[in-house]
């Protein structure tokens, strides 16, 4: 058998933020290359409390903070993280924090990537003054364990005081804020940089799992890393009015992004079970 095309490699992480200890095992055990993190600013790319606002969307750019990385270091192979913790896009109310990892191989012309979602992640946020009883808010926030960012009750992310893990710097960033803040409020927020934030380090450390995986496996049909499910066949009729739902899963799929080789797997259902049928049990 010959080596994956990753053992031994020195692939660059981007990160500003600590993810390498989050990333790299995975990477160690599942592909044996030789990861490490090189530290560059990535804020022109967008910033996680939202002074910079995001343009591309999340994979495109991780893919260009890996790129950075690679640039400046000359190597090949580039590995960056993009996460965002927003309301899920599906359920209401609920805060979701979704991770998006990429490897950039521009040896072989490919980018792997890996996305996860996660309601796991604590994220808290208050308006309050000095002097204001909030320790309620802290054990929702699990502060100090999480870290906060205090800034200026105004609709601009401005003056932010970030990474905030005792109480003195807490309230004495309540303090100068509530000063230069309009109203006299303070707004307090989960600091949710990956360095700050432990129930985000476990889903970056989930996605690095994920695409250290992927990434172990290759194509059987052109030998390229990044083998992996890739989605679902859907479309299945229901048992009983023989009526299609195109949604309904068939079987998963598994498929290569550089030759497009398709190979499906294990049939899940080949009848849609009337009580889940749009048009028996609408
Ligand atoms: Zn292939
Ligand atoms: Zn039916």
């Amino acid at each position: 058998m010959t080596a994956h095309p990753y053992a031994g490699k020195r692939i660059v992480l981007t990160s500003k933020h600590e993810k390498l200890k989050l990333i790299k095992p995975a990477f160690d055990q599942y592909l044996g290359c030789d990861l490490f993190e090189e530290n560059l600013d990535t804020d022109q790319l967008g910033t996680f409390s939202g002074e910079i606002e995001r343009t591309a969307p999340p994979r495109e750019t991780a893919i260009l903070k890996a790129r950075l990385g690679m640039n400046s270091t000359g190597l090949k192979i580039g590995v960056a993280s993009e996460g965002s913790v927003s309301p899920d896009p599906v359920i209401p109310f609920v805060n979701s924090n979704i991770e998006h990892l990429v490897l950039v191989d521009d040896e072989n012309q490919i980018v792997i990537s890996e996305v996860y979602r996660s309601f796991d992640i604590t994220v808290a946020t208050i308006t309050t003054s000095p002097g204001k009883d909030i320790s309620e808010f802290l054990q929702t926030a699990d502060f100090p364990n999480h870290g906060l960012i205090v800034r200026p009750n105004a609709e601009k992310k401005n003056d932010c005081v970030k990474g905030i893990r005792d109480l003195d710097s807490l309230n004495n960033a309540i303090a100068a804020s509530s000063r230069i803040s309009a109203n006299g409020l303070a707004v307090i927020e989960s600091d949710l940089r990956a360095h700050f934030s432990p129930s985000r380090q476990k889903n970056i450390a989930i996605v690095a799992k994920q695409l250290a995986v992927r990434a172990s496996r290759l194509c059987p049909s052109c030998q390229m890393p990044g083998w992996g499910r890739s989605g679902y066949e859907k479309g299945l009729k229901c048992s009983t009015c023989k009526l299609e739902n195109p949604d309904a899963i068939r079987q998963a799929k598994t498929s290569c992004d550089n030759c497009n080789h398709i190979l499906l797997g294990q049939v899940l259902a080949k009848e849609l079970d009337p009580a889940n049928c749009q048009f028996c049990n609408p």
